[in-house]
């Protein structure tokens, strides 16, 4: 049984209250970890070790946290088999896709490393003899909280540049995915991170997560997660007048036009609805064709996906893994019931499969459903599983407003070999990120983040600088 601790002030602990939590491996359906159950105890103690590392933390050269964040890269490429590993058992996804991810982990903090040495202030000169410059400061602690999709990516994208521009941090990754970002801690210390910088609290969202979002002395949070949670953060954090960075769900649609390159096409947006079981905020989830080739894309579609192996996430040719928990796997099935209720027609899977040796894991054969309407609950809820749908649109006026028409504004893809219908659409459609021809591509440098309810879209590289910073401007009458 894997023993995952909390980490405050450079050590490794349980809670205070002795309390834990079991984890299952989705693979198995078996128990194989505990994590400490925190409370305000917890809580406490992390904040009261960031307190102490801050004054030094945040008035450390650039360079000195450079060399750190550089370290812990390091350290995360040398590690890449073990953490993959430990992410695949934990998180259900294909062991060949979390050594991608801890590859890009790495990548998040040598990028921010970096980003350190070169976040700097503007100045002026103004008319009547004044300069004007402004001074970027760190807020003192944040919080990230992350989701259990990705657990080391998206924990890492958020911790590098809080520590990056100076800041301590209370980390709190999500219960069901906890085991990368315990390992995450080791290696922070063997890095040199002085102690109290980094704290990792574990427990329950609506627990341990609560007590940190509502602490007075945590001035910022950067988010990642559900709608309904991020409804509940923004509640709790208004009163306090913390700033918010919210990274939050998606239901992205994929538009098809019939002058497409119809074979990368099918292939691409396979990939994108059924990659890490469809569990990514970038998932395309809506599949809108144009009608004229509705029929040969859809054939097109259904053939490639004979080729998606499932099953043990460990094995090289498996293409789609577990469902995180037992919670999520029957979420999803509940949703192919609606959809069933709603009208939908099952075109592939629909169910849960048993695969000899793992007849306990959570797994769900990739579903595609026709037939439903745009405003059916399975066209505009977020189901963050493996099933998409698909619709059949006539001109571009209408790909537009079907796309537009989800609450949510995440990622949308387009394909089309027409650069002015992708250029029309990626101006009128209401998403955070477009991708022309492709998916997925998320380059460190740009701006990320969801319009409508998808977030507040202010995380990316400068952007995150930026959020995880206060500024300040000073007037010189010379
Ligand atoms: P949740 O909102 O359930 O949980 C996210 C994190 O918040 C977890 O650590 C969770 O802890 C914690 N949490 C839950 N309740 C509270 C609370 N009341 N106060 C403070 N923290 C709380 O999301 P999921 O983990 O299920 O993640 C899936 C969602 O994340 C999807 O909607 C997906 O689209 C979105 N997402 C968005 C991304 C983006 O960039 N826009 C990227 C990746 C995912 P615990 O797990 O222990 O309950």
């Amino acid at each position: 049984m894997l023993k995952i601790l909390n980490f405050i002030n450079g050590n490794h602990c349980e809670a205070v209250n002795k309390n834990f939590i079991e984890n299952s491996n989705p693979s198995t359906g078996l128990v194989y970890s505990t994590l400490p159950d925190s409370d305000e105890q917890d809580v406490e103690r992390a904040i009261e070790s960031a307190q102490n590392a801050y004054n030094s933390w945040s008035n450390i050269s650039a360079e000195s946290r450079f060399k750190i964040l550089n370290r812990i890269a390091e350290l995360i490429d040398e590690k890449n088999e073990e953490l993959a590993l430990a992410e695949s058992i934990d998180q259900g996804m294909p062991l060949w896709f979390a050594r991608t991810q801890v590859t890009l982990s790495a990548q998040n903090f040598r990028f921010f490393a970096t980003a350190a040495m070169q976040y700097s202030s503007t100045n002026h000169s103004m008319e009547g003899n004044y300069v004007n410059y402004n001074q970027k400061s760190p807020i003192g602690i944040v919080a990230c909280i992350s989701s259990w999709n990705l657990p080391l990516y998206i924990i890492t994208w958020k911790i590098a540049p809080a520590l990056a521009t100076g800041n301590c941090v209370i980390a709190k990754p999500s219960e069901f995915a906890p085991a990368t970002a315990f390992m995450l801690s080791e290696i922070c210390y063997q890095a040199g991170l002085p102690n109290g910088v980094l704290n990792i609290i574990n427990g329950r969202g609506e627990k341990a997560g609560n007590i940190i979002v509502s602490h007075p002395k945590i001035k910022a949070i950067s988010f990642t997660g559900k709608l309904s949670t991020g409804k509940v953060i923004s509640t709790l954090a208004a009163p306090l007048f913390k700033k918010l960075s919210l990274e939050l769900g998606g239901k992205n649609p994929v538009l098809i036009f019939a002058d497409c390159n119809l074979e990368k096409a099918v292939k691409e947006t396979v990939r994108a609805s059924f990659l890490n079981q469809g569990e990514l905020c970038r998932s395309g989830s809506r599949i809108l064709v144009e009608e004229k080739i509705y029929n040969n894309f859809k054939k097109a579609f259904l053939t490639e996906l004979k080729y998606q192996s499932l099953g043990n996430p460990l094995l090289n040719d498996t293409k789609i893994g577990a469902i995180v928990s037992k919670q999520h796997y029957d979420k999803i099935l509940s949703y192919i019931e609606i959809a069933k209720a709603e009208g939908g027609k099952i075109l592939f899977g629909g169910e849960p499969v048993f695969p000899k040796g793992l007849e306990n894991g959570w797994f769900i054969s990739p579903t595609v459903i026709e037939n439903l309407k745009n405003e059916s609950i399975c066209n505009r809820e977020e189901i963050f599983g493996p099933v998409v749908t698909l619709t059949s649109f006539k001109t571009e006026v209408d790909a537009l407003e079907i796309a537009n028409s989800t609450d949510y504004g995440l990622a949308s893809s387009v394909w089309t070999e027409n650069i002015q219908t992708a250029h029309r659409i990626a101006t009128n459609i209401k998403t955070g990120l477009v991708w022309i021809n492709c998916w997925m591509y998320v380059d460190t440098k740009s701006p990320f983040g969801g319009m409508k309810n998808s977030g507040n879209g202010n995380s990316g590289a400068w952007n995150i600088m930026d959020f995880f910073t206060e500024q300040k401007n000073v007037y010189i009458k010379y």
